[in-house]
Protein backbone atom coordinates (compact mmCIF):
# COMPACT_ATOMS: atom_id res chain seq x y z
CA UNK A 1 0.00 0.00 0.00
CA UNK A 2 1.38 3.52 -1.03
CA UNK A 3 1.38 5.94 1.79
CA UNK A 4 2.66 9.33 1.61
CA UNK A 5 4.52 10.74 4.53
CA UNK A 6 3.75 14.54 3.44
CA UNK A 7 1.18 15.87 6.05
CA UNK A 8 -1.26 17.74 4.19
CA UNK A 9 -1.23 21.68 4.39
CA UNK A 10 -4.41 21.80 6.34
CA UNK A 11 -3.58 19.28 9.54
CA UNK A 12 -0.15 21.35 9.75
CA UNK A 13 -1.92 24.35 10.19
CA UNK A 14 -4.76 22.23 12.67
CA UNK A 15 -1.29 21.34 14.38
CA UNK A 16 -0.02 24.37 14.49
CA UNK A 17 -2.96 26.28 16.67
CA UNK A 18 -2.37 23.26 18.62
CA UNK A 19 1.31 24.24 19.35
CA UNK A 20 0.06 27.77 20.17
CA UNK A 21 -2.80 25.91 22.85
CA UNK A 22 -0.03 23.56 24.09
CA UNK A 23 2.27 26.56 24.72
CA UNK A 24 0.05 28.77 26.58
CA UNK A 25 -2.46 26.40 28.25
CA UNK A 26 -0.29 23.42 29.06
CA UNK A 27 3.52 24.09 29.38
CA UNK A 28 3.10 27.02 32.26
CA UNK A 29 0.92 25.26 34.07
CA UNK A 30 2.37 21.64 33.61
CA UNK A 31 4.67 22.12 37.12
CA UNK A 32 2.00 23.09 39.17
CA UNK A 33 -0.51 20.70 38.13
CA UNK A 34 1.96 17.72 38.77
CA UNK A 35 2.69 18.77 42.39
CA UNK A 36 -0.86 19.11 42.97
CA UNK A 37 -2.18 15.85 41.23
CA UNK A 38 -6.08 16.22 41.94
CA UNK A 39 -6.23 19.72 41.13
CA UNK A 40 -8.12 20.33 37.05
CA UNK A 41 -6.23 22.17 34.09
CA UNK A 42 -9.09 25.11 34.07
CA UNK A 43 -7.35 27.31 31.49
CA UNK A 44 -7.01 24.43 28.91
CA UNK A 45 -10.61 22.70 30.07
CA UNK A 46 -11.83 26.37 29.24
CA UNK A 47 -9.85 26.99 25.95
CA UNK A 48 -10.80 23.47 24.29
CA UNK A 49 -14.19 22.79 25.51
CA UNK A 50 -15.77 24.80 22.85
CA UNK A 51 -13.31 23.72 20.14
CA UNK A 52 -14.44 20.38 20.73
CA UNK A 53 -17.91 20.51 21.29
CA UNK A 54 -17.83 22.18 17.83
CA UNK A 55 -15.65 19.30 16.51
CA UNK A 56 -18.13 16.51 18.05
CA UNK A 57 -21.41 18.65 16.20
CA UNK A 58 -19.78 18.66 13.11
CA UNK A 59 -18.71 14.77 13.30
CA UNK A 60 -22.69 14.52 14.31
CA UNK A 61 -24.33 16.28 11.40
CA UNK A 62 -22.67 13.94 9.49
CA UNK A 63 -23.83 11.06 10.88
CA UNK A 64 -27.65 12.78 10.80
CA UNK A 65 -27.28 13.56 7.27
CA UNK A 66 -26.27 9.79 6.90
CA UNK A 67 -28.81 8.63 9.01
CA UNK A 68 -31.41 10.74 7.06
CA UNK A 69 -30.31 9.94 3.37
CA UNK A 70 -31.51 6.47 5.48
CA UNK A 71 -28.23 3.47 5.80
CA UNK A 72 -29.88 0.56 3.36
CA UNK A 73 -29.44 2.85 0.16
CA UNK A 74 -26.78 2.19 -2.29
CA UNK A 75 -23.61 1.92 -0.57
CA UNK A 76 -21.55 4.61 -1.93
CA UNK A 77 -17.32 3.28 -2.08
CA UNK A 78 -15.78 4.66 1.37
CA UNK A 79 -13.69 7.50 0.76
CA UNK A 80 -10.67 7.77 2.09
CA UNK A 81 -10.10 10.01 5.42
CA UNK A 82 -7.76 12.49 6.88
CA UNK A 83 -9.31 11.71 10.66
CA UNK A 84 -7.17 9.62 12.00
CA UNK A 85 -3.61 11.39 10.78
CA UNK A 86 -5.34 14.85 11.81
CA UNK A 87 -5.52 13.52 15.52
CA UNK A 88 -2.56 11.71 14.85
CA UNK A 89 -0.79 15.20 14.66
CA UNK A 90 -3.19 17.33 17.44
CA UNK A 91 -2.42 14.03 20.36
CA UNK A 92 1.49 14.26 19.39
CA UNK A 93 1.21 18.31 19.52
CA UNK A 94 -1.23 17.86 22.89
CA UNK A 95 1.43 15.54 24.61
CA UNK A 96 4.46 17.44 23.75
CA UNK A 97 2.59 20.36 25.69
CA UNK A 98 1.84 17.78 28.17
CA UNK A 99 0.56 14.34 28.51
CA UNK A 100 -1.13 14.50 31.74
CA UNK A 101 -2.92 17.62 31.25
CA UNK A 102 -3.65 16.42 27.35
CA UNK A 103 -5.79 13.12 28.84
CA UNK A 104 -8.11 15.95 30.93
CA UNK A 105 -9.40 17.21 27.58
CA UNK A 106 -13.11 17.28 27.54
CA UNK A 107 -14.33 15.14 25.13
CA UNK A 108 -15.97 11.30 24.50
CA UNK A 109 -12.29 9.76 25.26
CA UNK A 110 -11.75 6.14 24.86
CA UNK A 111 -15.68 5.83 25.38
CA UNK A 112 -16.56 7.43 22.41
CA UNK A 113 -13.82 5.40 20.39
CA UNK A 114 -15.94 2.55 21.35
CA UNK A 115 -19.13 4.01 20.58
CA UNK A 116 -17.73 4.64 17.20
CA UNK A 117 -16.78 1.33 16.31
CA UNK A 118 -19.30 -0.63 18.10
CA UNK A 119 -22.53 1.53 18.52
CA UNK A 120 -25.14 1.58 16.11
CA UNK A 121 -26.26 5.19 14.38
CA UNK A 122 -28.73 5.60 16.64
CA UNK A 123 -26.81 5.18 19.50
CA UNK A 124 -23.95 7.01 18.18
CA UNK A 125 -26.67 9.68 17.69
CA UNK A 126 -28.37 9.24 21.45
CA UNK A 127 -25.24 8.90 23.34
CA UNK A 128 -22.97 11.51 21.58
CA UNK A 129 -25.12 14.25 21.86
CA UNK A 130 -23.97 15.62 24.60
CA UNK A 131 -20.59 15.90 23.57
CA UNK A 132 -21.92 18.54 21.05
CA UNK A 133 -24.05 20.69 22.90
CA UNK A 134 -24.14 22.57 26.08
CA UNK A 135 -22.07 25.19 28.15
CA UNK A 136 -20.50 22.84 30.55
CA UNK A 137 -17.85 20.54 29.23
CA UNK A 138 -18.74 16.60 28.89
CA UNK A 139 -16.24 13.32 29.66
CA UNK A 140 -16.20 9.67 28.36
CA UNK A 141 -14.13 6.90 29.51
CA UNK A 142 -13.85 3.29 28.96
CA UNK A 143 -13.87 0.77 32.22
CA UNK A 144 -12.10 -2.44 31.49
CA UNK A 145 -9.46 -3.43 34.09
CA UNK A 146 -10.61 -4.90 37.21
CA UNK A 147 -9.08 -5.63 40.25
CA UNK A 148 -8.06 -9.69 38.66
CA UNK A 149 -8.48 -8.70 35.25
CA UNK A 150 -5.78 -6.76 33.72
CA UNK A 151 -3.77 -7.53 30.73
CA UNK A 152 -6.31 -11.19 30.66
CA UNK A 153 -9.55 -9.03 30.09
CA UNK A 154 -11.54 -12.17 29.48
CA UNK A 155 -11.24 -13.12 33.42
CA UNK A 156 -13.66 -10.28 34.30
CA UNK A 157 -16.31 -10.54 36.70
CA UNK A 158 -18.05 -7.33 36.64
CA UNK A 159 -21.82 -8.83 35.51
CA UNK A 160 -24.60 -7.30 33.65
CA UNK A 161 -27.97 -9.46 33.88
CA UNK A 162 -30.99 -8.06 31.84
CA UNK A 163 -34.11 -7.39 33.94
CA UNK A 164 -36.92 -8.87 31.92
CA UNK A 165 -39.48 -7.13 33.89
CA UNK A 166 -38.01 -3.62 34.28
CA UNK A 167 -36.09 -3.54 30.47
CA UNK A 168 -33.33 -3.05 32.38
CA UNK A 169 -29.70 -4.11 32.59
CA UNK A 170 -28.40 -4.68 35.96
CA UNK A 171 -24.42 -4.09 36.12
CA UNK A 172 -22.61 -5.10 39.70
CA UNK A 173 -18.77 -5.03 39.95
CA UNK A 174 -15.60 -3.37 40.50
CA UNK A 175 -13.20 -1.41 37.58
CA UNK A 176 -9.79 0.07 38.62
CA UNK A 177 -7.65 2.26 36.84
CA UNK A 178 -10.14 4.08 34.83
CA UNK A 179 -8.90 7.35 33.06
CA UNK A 180 -11.40 10.22 33.78
CA UNK A 181 -13.94 7.72 35.49
CA UNK A 182 -14.46 10.44 38.04
CA UNK A 183 -14.43 13.52 35.03
CA UNK A 184 -17.15 11.63 33.59
CA UNK A 185 -19.17 10.72 36.03
CA UNK A 186 -19.40 12.76 38.72
CA UNK A 187 -17.64 16.05 37.36
CA UNK A 188 -19.82 16.32 34.50
CA UNK A 189 -22.75 14.71 32.35
CA UNK A 190 -20.90 11.83 30.95
CA UNK A 191 -20.73 8.43 30.44
CA UNK A 192 -18.69 5.05 30.82
CA UNK A 193 -18.48 2.41 28.44
CA UNK A 194 -17.87 -0.80 30.98
CA UNK A 195 -16.87 -3.93 29.85
CA UNK A 196 -19.27 -6.96 31.69
CA UNK A 197 -20.09 -10.22 31.09
CA UNK A 198 -23.47 -11.90 30.30
CA UNK A 199 -22.12 -15.33 30.91
CA UNK A 200 -19.15 -16.16 32.78
CA UNK A 201 -18.97 -19.48 31.81
CA UNK A 202 -18.93 -18.00 28.33
CA UNK A 203 -16.06 -16.86 28.80
CA UNK A 204 -14.94 -13.88 26.00
CA UNK A 205 -18.21 -14.81 24.24
CA UNK A 206 -20.10 -12.95 27.13
CA UNK A 207 -18.50 -9.96 27.56
CA UNK A 208 -20.18 -7.28 25.79
CA UNK A 209 -19.85 -3.47 26.46
CA UNK A 210 -22.48 -1.12 28.01
CA UNK A 211 -23.43 2.51 28.81
CA UNK A 212 -23.27 3.82 31.87
CA UNK A 213 -24.32 7.39 32.17
CA UNK A 214 -23.89 9.78 34.57
CA UNK A 215 -26.17 10.32 37.26
CA UNK A 216 -27.10 6.63 36.89
CA UNK A 217 -28.08 5.12 40.77
CA UNK A 218 -25.64 2.42 42.33
CA UNK A 219 -22.65 4.09 40.49
CA UNK A 220 -19.79 5.48 42.85
CA UNK A 221 -16.51 6.31 42.40
CA UNK A 222 -14.06 4.88 45.03
CA UNK A 223 -10.28 5.91 45.18
CA UNK A 224 -8.65 8.03 42.83
CA UNK A 225 -5.03 7.01 42.88
CA UNK A 226 -2.19 8.89 43.18
CA UNK A 227 0.33 8.30 40.33
CA UNK A 228 4.11 8.59 38.94
CA UNK A 229 3.41 10.12 36.05
CA UNK A 230 0.74 11.78 33.89
CA UNK A 231 -0.13 13.13 37.49
CA UNK A 232 -2.75 15.74 35.75
CA UNK A 233 -5.16 12.63 34.90
CA UNK A 234 -7.86 11.69 36.46
CA UNK A 235 -7.54 7.43 37.33
CA UNK A 236 -10.24 6.37 39.29
CA UNK A 237 -12.11 3.24 40.78
CA UNK A 238 -15.65 2.94 39.66
CA UNK A 239 -18.01 0.57 41.96
CA UNK A 240 -21.30 -0.68 40.41
CA UNK A 241 -23.83 -1.78 42.96
CA UNK A 242 -26.94 -2.80 41.51
CA UNK A 243 -26.24 0.26 38.76
CA UNK A 244 -29.47 -0.23 36.87
CA UNK A 245 -29.20 1.01 33.09
CA UNK A 246 -31.66 1.15 29.90
CA UNK A 247 -32.42 -2.11 27.64
CA UNK A 248 -30.98 -0.07 24.82
CA UNK A 249 -27.45 1.08 26.66
CA UNK A 250 -25.93 -2.20 25.19
CA UNK A 251 -23.87 -1.53 22.64
CA UNK A 252 -23.57 -2.38 19.28
CA UNK A 253 -26.73 -4.27 16.70
CA UNK A 254 -29.56 -6.59 17.65
CA UNK A 255 -27.11 -9.48 16.47
CA UNK A 256 -24.07 -8.26 17.94
CA UNK A 257 -25.91 -8.14 21.48
CA UNK A 258 -27.33 -11.29 21.28
CA UNK A 259 -24.39 -13.06 19.66
CA UNK A 260 -23.42 -16.23 21.67
CA UNK A 261 -19.68 -16.49 19.84
CA UNK A 262 -16.78 -13.99 20.78
CA UNK A 263 -17.54 -11.84 17.40
CA UNK A 264 -19.31 -9.22 20.06
CA UNK A 265 -15.89 -9.00 21.79
CA UNK A 266 -14.11 -9.32 19.37
CA UNK A 267 -15.46 -5.92 17.94
CA UNK A 268 -15.22 -4.18 21.40
CA UNK A 269 -11.28 -5.16 21.04
CA UNK A 270 -11.28 -3.71 17.73
CA UNK A 271 -11.61 -0.47 19.64
CA UNK A 272 -8.03 -0.60 20.09
CA UNK A 273 -7.05 -0.65 16.62
CA UNK A 274 -7.95 3.29 16.66
CA UNK A 275 -6.43 4.02 20.23
CA UNK A 276 -3.67 2.22 20.39
CA UNK A 277 -1.97 4.73 17.35
CA UNK A 278 -3.30 7.28 19.74
CA UNK A 279 -1.83 6.15 22.80
CA UNK A 280 1.33 6.01 20.38
CA UNK A 281 0.77 9.60 19.34
CA UNK A 282 0.80 11.00 22.71
CA UNK A 283 3.79 9.13 24.14
CA UNK A 284 5.30 10.17 21.18
CA UNK A 285 4.68 13.85 22.23
CA UNK A 286 6.36 13.03 25.36
CA UNK A 287 9.48 11.74 23.53
CA UNK A 288 9.85 14.63 21.23
CA UNK A 289 9.52 17.20 24.81
CA UNK A 290 12.40 15.31 26.33
CA UNK A 291 14.63 15.73 22.84
CA UNK A 292 13.80 18.81 21.94
CA UNK A 293 14.79 20.05 25.63
CA UNK A 294 18.24 17.84 25.68
CA UNK A 295 18.82 19.99 22.05
CA UNK A 296 18.45 22.92 23.32
CA UNK A 297 20.39 22.47 26.40
CA UNK A 298 23.43 20.85 24.72
CA UNK A 299 23.04 23.30 21.75
CA UNK A 300 23.54 26.55 25.08
CA UNK A 301 26.29 24.55 26.46
CA UNK A 302 28.22 24.78 22.48
CA UNK A 303 26.98 20.54 22.01
CA UNK A 304 25.95 20.56 18.20
CA UNK A 305 24.79 17.75 16.41
CA UNK A 306 26.39 17.52 13.38
CA UNK A 307 24.24 15.27 11.16
CA UNK A 308 26.16 14.14 7.56
CA UNK A 309 29.27 13.26 9.44
CA UNK A 310 30.62 9.70 9.48
CA UNK A 311 29.57 8.25 12.69
CA UNK A 312 33.18 7.77 13.95
CA UNK A 313 33.70 11.02 13.83
CA UNK A 314 31.09 11.77 16.84
CA UNK A 315 31.49 11.80 20.25
CA UNK A 316 29.17 9.61 22.37
CA UNK A 317 26.68 12.30 23.13
CA UNK A 318 25.95 13.35 19.51
CA UNK A 319 25.85 9.56 18.87
CA UNK A 320 23.44 9.04 21.92
CA UNK A 321 21.17 11.87 20.33
CA UNK A 322 21.31 10.98 16.79
CA UNK A 323 20.21 7.53 18.49
CA UNK A 324 17.57 8.63 19.75
CA UNK A 325 16.39 10.91 17.41
CA UNK A 326 16.21 8.02 14.66
CA UNK A 327 14.69 5.71 17.07
CA UNK A 328 11.80 8.37 17.86
CA UNK A 329 11.30 8.77 14.01
CA UNK A 330 10.87 5.19 13.33
CA UNK A 331 8.25 4.74 15.96
CA UNK A 332 6.59 7.70 14.62
CA UNK A 333 6.54 6.68 10.77
CA UNK A 334 5.17 3.01 12.01
CA UNK A 335 2.55 5.15 13.81
CA UNK A 336 1.79 6.81 11.18
CA UNK A 337 1.34 4.11 9.03
CA UNK A 338 -1.18 2.57 11.31
CA UNK A 339 -3.65 5.77 11.31
CA UNK A 340 -3.18 5.72 7.18
CA UNK A 341 -3.91 2.47 7.11
CA UNK A 342 -7.42 3.19 9.14
CA UNK A 343 -8.00 6.45 7.26
CA UNK A 344 -8.16 4.13 4.20
CA UNK A 345 -10.44 1.60 6.05
CA UNK A 346 -7.61 -0.97 5.73
CA UNK A 347 -7.92 -3.65 9.12
CA UNK A 348 -4.76 -2.01 10.96
CA UNK A 349 -4.19 -4.71 14.53
CA UNK A 350 -1.17 -5.60 13.82
CA UNK A 351 0.60 -2.12 12.40
CA UNK A 352 -1.87 -0.67 15.62
CA UNK A 353 -0.03 -2.82 18.23
CA UNK A 354 3.81 -2.39 16.48
CA UNK A 355 2.91 1.47 17.05
CA UNK A 356 2.16 1.26 20.42
CA UNK A 357 5.33 -1.31 21.32
CA UNK A 358 7.94 0.17 19.86
CA UNK A 359 6.53 4.24 21.04
CA UNK A 360 6.35 2.83 24.94
CA UNK A 361 9.64 1.51 24.18
CA UNK A 362 11.47 4.20 22.77
CA UNK A 363 10.34 7.47 24.26
CA UNK A 364 10.64 5.22 28.22
CA UNK A 365 14.41 4.81 26.99
CA UNK A 366 15.03 8.19 25.15
CA UNK A 367 12.97 10.66 28.14
CA UNK A 368 15.01 8.61 30.78
CA UNK A 369 18.52 9.05 28.72
CA UNK A 370 17.78 12.91 28.52
CA UNK A 371 17.61 12.82 32.25
CA UNK A 372 20.79 10.87 32.43
CA UNK A 373 22.68 13.42 29.80
CA UNK A 374 21.49 16.37 31.05
CA UNK A 375 22.75 15.56 34.52
CA UNK A 376 22.05 16.70 38.35
CA UNK A 377 19.87 19.03 36.76
CA UNK A 378 17.93 17.00 34.51
CA UNK A 379 16.90 14.84 37.64
CA UNK A 380 15.91 18.23 39.38
CA UNK A 381 12.40 19.56 39.69
CA UNK A 382 14.13 22.95 37.71
CA UNK A 383 13.41 21.29 34.23
CA UNK A 384 10.26 19.59 33.17
CA UNK A 385 12.62 16.61 31.34
CA UNK A 386 11.97 14.59 34.66
CA UNK A 387 8.64 15.11 34.57
CA UNK A 388 8.83 13.78 30.84
CA UNK A 389 10.70 10.81 32.12
CA UNK A 390 7.86 9.76 34.63
CA UNK A 391 5.39 10.75 31.94
CA UNK A 392 6.72 8.59 29.43
CA UNK A 393 6.27 5.24 31.06
CA UNK A 394 2.32 4.96 30.93
CA UNK A 395 2.68 4.39 27.52
CA UNK A 396 4.27 1.25 27.60
CA UNK A 397 1.56 0.41 29.82
CA UNK A 398 -2.36 0.75 29.69
CA UNK A 399 -4.02 0.22 25.98
CA UNK A 400 -1.74 -3.17 26.80
CA UNK A 401 1.12 -3.28 28.27
CA UNK A 402 4.53 -3.41 25.77
CA UNK A 403 4.22 -7.45 26.53
CA UNK A 404 0.96 -7.81 25.39
CA UNK A 405 0.96 -5.63 22.17
CA UNK A 406 4.35 -8.03 21.46
CA UNK A 407 2.22 -11.19 22.02
CA UNK A 408 -0.67 -9.33 19.35
CA UNK A 409 2.43 -8.86 16.81
CA UNK A 410 4.15 -12.26 17.26
CA UNK A 411 0.68 -13.97 16.73
CA UNK A 412 -0.58 -11.89 13.71
CA UNK A 413 2.49 -12.39 12.29
CA UNK A 414 2.89 -16.00 12.78
CA UNK A 415 -0.46 -17.06 12.50
CA UNK A 416 -0.80 -17.97 15.92
CA UNK A 417 -4.18 -18.18 17.76
CA UNK A 418 -4.19 -17.04 21.53
CA UNK A 419 -4.34 -20.53 22.46
CA UNK A 420 -0.85 -21.50 20.57
CA UNK A 421 1.11 -18.54 21.79
CA UNK A 422 0.23 -16.76 25.15
C1 LIG B 1 -2.61 5.58 34.62
C2 LIG B 1 -3.41 4.41 34.13
C3 LIG B 1 -4.56 4.64 33.39
C4 LIG B 1 -5.33 3.54 32.98
N1 LIG B 1 -6.51 3.78 32.29
C5 LIG B 1 -7.35 2.74 32.04
C6 LIG B 1 -8.66 2.98 31.48
O1 LIG B 1 -9.04 4.11 31.16
N2 LIG B 1 -9.48 1.91 31.32
C7 LIG B 1 -9.10 0.65 31.66
O2 LIG B 1 -9.90 -0.26 31.51
N3 LIG B 1 -7.86 0.39 32.16
C8 LIG B 1 -7.00 1.40 32.36
N4 LIG B 1 -5.75 1.17 32.90
C9 LIG B 1 -5.36 -0.19 33.21
C10 LIG B 1 -4.32 -0.74 32.23
O3 LIG B 1 -4.89 -0.93 30.97
C11 LIG B 1 -3.77 -2.03 32.85
O4 LIG B 1 -2.96 -1.62 33.94
C12 LIG B 1 -2.98 -2.86 31.89
O5 LIG B 1 -3.83 -3.44 30.94
C13 LIG B 1 -2.20 -3.99 32.59
O6 LIG B 1 -2.99 -4.69 33.46
P1 LIG B 1 -2.51 -4.95 34.96
O7 LIG B 1 -2.10 -3.66 35.54
O8 LIG B 1 -3.56 -5.72 35.67
O9 LIG B 1 -1.20 -5.83 34.82
P2 LIG B 1 -1.10 -7.42 34.67
O10 LIG B 1 -2.01 -7.91 33.62
O11 LIG B 1 -1.23 -8.02 36.02
O12 LIG B 1 0.39 -7.57 34.14
C14 LIG B 1 1.53 -7.43 34.99
C15 LIG B 1 2.77 -7.64 34.12
O13 LIG B 1 2.75 -8.96 33.53
C16 LIG B 1 2.85 -8.87 32.11
N5 LIG B 1 2.03 -9.91 31.48
C17 LIG B 1 0.75 -10.20 31.73
N6 LIG B 1 0.34 -11.22 30.93
C18 LIG B 1 1.40 -11.56 30.16
C19 LIG B 1 1.61 -12.52 29.13
N7 LIG B 1 0.65 -13.34 28.72
N8 LIG B 1 2.83 -12.58 28.55
C20 LIG B 1 3.84 -11.74 28.93
N9 LIG B 1 3.70 -10.81 29.91
C21 LIG B 1 2.49 -10.73 30.50
C22 LIG B 1 2.32 -7.47 31.78
O14 LIG B 1 2.84 -7.02 30.56
C23 LIG B 1 2.84 -6.65 32.95
O15 LIG B 1 4.18 -6.31 32.74
C24 LIG B 1 -4.93 2.23 33.28
C25 LIG B 1 -3.73 2.01 33.99
C26 LIG B 1 -2.98 3.07 34.42
C27 LIG B 1 -1.72 2.81 35.19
Amino acid sequence: MPISFEIPEFIQQQGQMVKWLAETTMRPYARELDENEHQRPKEFIEQMWPILRDQQKATLDKLQRTESNGEQGEKKPKRASTRMLGLLVQIEMLSWGDAGIYLCMPSPGLGGAAIESVGTTEQKIRLLTRFAEGEKPVWGAMAITEPGAGSDNSAMSTTAVFDEETNEWVINGEKIFITSGKLSLEESNGLVIVWATVNKAAGRAGIKSFVVEAGTPGVSIGKVEIKHGIRTSDTAVLVFNNARIPANNILGSPEVQASKDSKSFQGAMATFDASRPLVAASTLGVGRAALEFLKEKLAENGVEIPYGQPYHKLTAIQRDVMDMESELHAAYLLTLRSVAMMDEGLHNSLEASMAKVKAGKVVTEVAQKAVALLGSLGYSREWLVEKWMRDAKIGDIYEGTGQINTLVVARRILGYSRHELS
